[in-house]
């Protein structure tokens, strides 16, 4: 078999011809690809029989993943971002961890553990997975909500206390060496604080200069692999650089390489770069996961495992509920916080490995958690769909995604039309415009708001669609009524009451998302005046093949203005 010879190839190659097809399978059953992905994992894991893939492999895969989520993640959030949920996400989390620990070591007591055992159990259950979570936030376009970034902070605030716990654990005294003295355990704490501290102060000093001048050096050479491996380079780097030299783990270090970026205006560049391999790498994250789960103590223990499944999903999501409320949050930030953190993933992982290798915690133990882990993962789509949808239900009538009038900004995701991979529940419906003879904008942004504004000036009715929180706020300041969504929703699209519109204006610059509006558009209302925005020939085609009346490329305009003037400039002299 071919996989002996090459066996990175081959995890790498059957993971993700594996994950395609049920991540296609779960799109198409309208669940979260996530489930997708861990069923593939199941598949090529040793619990299944067929193809058995390399788990060392593909764990370190895994890692990788986590480095370039977590960089990624750090791409959006500033230092700023981080102080500002501070007073949320610390105590807030520093409470939940407590309580779900404390749950975790009630239920090994239950299982006749030790309190050790209980102690690397209860931290395992308590902690959720940073990938899992961010994972989540993007898929309801939450990441840089105000609870996103709660949520985000939270997870950060977890991981830091995981890499002390992961220090702290082994002077728990295994039976061989007996309980290390007092003295050992603080001088053993002191140094990881000191390094994690002194990680910290490098990069908020010195990374925070010297970074953004890499990037910004690997951007004047004007080669885009150079900036591309540039920004590989600073995640991986860092990442590994903190692991060994700090003992920080990959996914932290990777957090501040982005965060340190974040504040370069060249971030949205490498934000971009970063993307493609960051998907790549997180799907081999749900693989690996995938691979640890053994079925078989689902029959063994079905009430242990049910047990730690509702320390993880109820105890984790009830604490926290709890204590962001105490901490003065509205419902929604707390259900959706709540929501996030109802799974468990790699740092569990780690622990309950270290805890069983220590002979602290039984191996019984870690399938538990393994188990607790993937079903909690399973069901947090769900979670989340139950919350978005308990949020529906408390907003005032007309509908919680429905036209909002010009006023103070409501919180994205009561309003947003979750997107279609997560909605495993049906939503209830847009209300629709009663504007008519209006003008119809998809997207408010640059393009977007310069035609708004001229609009709005000359007193015309103008219905917005658009997605992005700020854009939402600009457009509604501006005068202009707001549809929050994705346009390409056919739900959102049918609030604009395209049949009375005057004009449809596509400015939005994704061709594909923009050819989905206007075929749905076109295909509904043969007679409507569209217009689109293209970057390139093809789009051009592409946006007039599926019915744009006058497809405007803006690099064609900008040469044409360009010409203008150098016309003028030439005439003149
Ligand atoms: P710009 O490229 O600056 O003109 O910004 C484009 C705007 O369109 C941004 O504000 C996006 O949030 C918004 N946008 C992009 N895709 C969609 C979509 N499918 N539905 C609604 N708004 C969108």
């Amino acid at each position: 078999m071919p996989e002996h010879g090459a066996p990175l190839i081959a995890i790498i190659a059957a993971g993700m011809v594996l994950a395609f097809a049920f991540g296609l399978l779960a799109h198409r059953i309208r669940v979260s690809p996530l489930i997708g992905y861990l069923l593939a994992g199941i598949l090529v894991g040793p619990f299944t029989p067929g193809f058995v893939a390399d788990q060392a492999l593909a764990d370190q895969l895994a890692e990788i993943g986590v480095i370039l989520l977590l960089f990624a993640t750090g791409l959006h959030f500033s230092l700023a971002d981080l102080i500002s949920v501070k007073n949320t996400a610390l105590p807030g989390a520093l409470a939940q961890l407590t309580i779900s620990t404390l749950l975790g070591m009630a239920l090994a007591w239950c299982f006749g553990w030790n309190v050790g055992a209980g102690l690397v159990f209860g931290l395992a259950l308590a902690c959720a997975s940073t990938v899992v979570l961010t994972r989540s936030l993007q898929e309801h376009r939450l990441i840089e909500s105000d609870r996103g970034r709660i949520a985000v902070g939270w997870v950060i605030v977890q991981d830091l206390v995981m890499v002390v716990a992961l220090v702290l654990i082994p002077t728990l005294g295994t039976s061989a060496d007996g309980p290390t003295s007092w003295a050992q355990l603080s001088t053993t704490l002191g140094i990881t604080i000191a390094k994690v501290a002194a990680f910290v102060a490098i990069m908020l000093v010195g990374g925070r200069r010297i970074i953004p001048l890499i990037l910004h050096y690997a951007a004047h050479t004007g080669s885009r692999e150079l900036f591309r491996l540039a920004v590989y380079a600073i995640a991986l780097g860092v990442a590994y650089g903190a692991a060994s030299l700090f003992g920080v783990s990959f996914a932290i270090g990777a957090f501040f390489a982005g965060m340190v970026l974040a504040e370069s205006p060249l971030s949205q560049r490498a934000t971009e770069e970063a993307l493609p391999l960051r998907d790549a790498f997180a799907v081999l994250f749900f693989i690996s996961v995938g691979m640890l789960f053994n079925p078989a103590v689902l029959i063994d223990r079905p009430w242990a495992v049910i047990a730690t499944l509702a320390v993880i999903v109820g105890g984790n999501s009830f604490a926290a509920f709890a204590a962001i409320r105490l901490l003065g949050q509205s419902r929604p930030t707390a259900l959706t916080v709540a929501a996030s953190l109802g799974q468990i993933g790699e740092f569990s992982f780690i622990l309950a490995g270290f805890g069983v290798g220590l002979g602290l915690l039984p191996p019984d133990g870690r399938d538990l958690i393994l188990a607790g882990s993937i079903l909690s993962i399973l069901l947090n789509p769900f979670l989340f769909a139950v919350v978005e949808r308990g949020q529906v239900r408390v907003l005032p009538r007309p509908g919680p995604m429905a036209r909002t009038p010009a006023g103070p900004m409501p919180d994205k995701a009561t309003v947003a039309a979750p997107p279609r991979a997560s909605r495993v529940v049906p939503t209830e419906s847009v209300a629709v415009t009663t504007l008519t003879a209006h003008d119809v904008l998809v997207g408010y942004g640059r393009v977007g708001s310069l035609l708004g504004r001229r609009l709005l000036s000359e007193g015309r009715p103008v219905l917005v669609l658009e997605e992005r929180e700020a854009a939402v706020a600009a457009a509604r300041k501006d005068g202009a009524e707001v549809v929050v969504g994705n346009a390409a929703d056919p739900e959102v699209l049918a609030a604009a009451n395209l049949p009375a519109a005057r004009h449809l204006f596509v400015t939005i610059p994704e061709a594909f998302e923009a050819g989905q509006v206007i075929q749905q558009a076109r295909a509904a209302h043969p007679d409507l005046s569209i217009v689109a925005r293209a970057h390139r020939d093809a789009e051009v085609d592409h946006l007039t093949r599926l019915g744009a009346d006058l497809t405007v490329m803006g690099e064609r305009e900008i040469a044409q203005r360009m010409i203008e003037h150098a016309q003028r400039r030439s005439e003149r002299d």
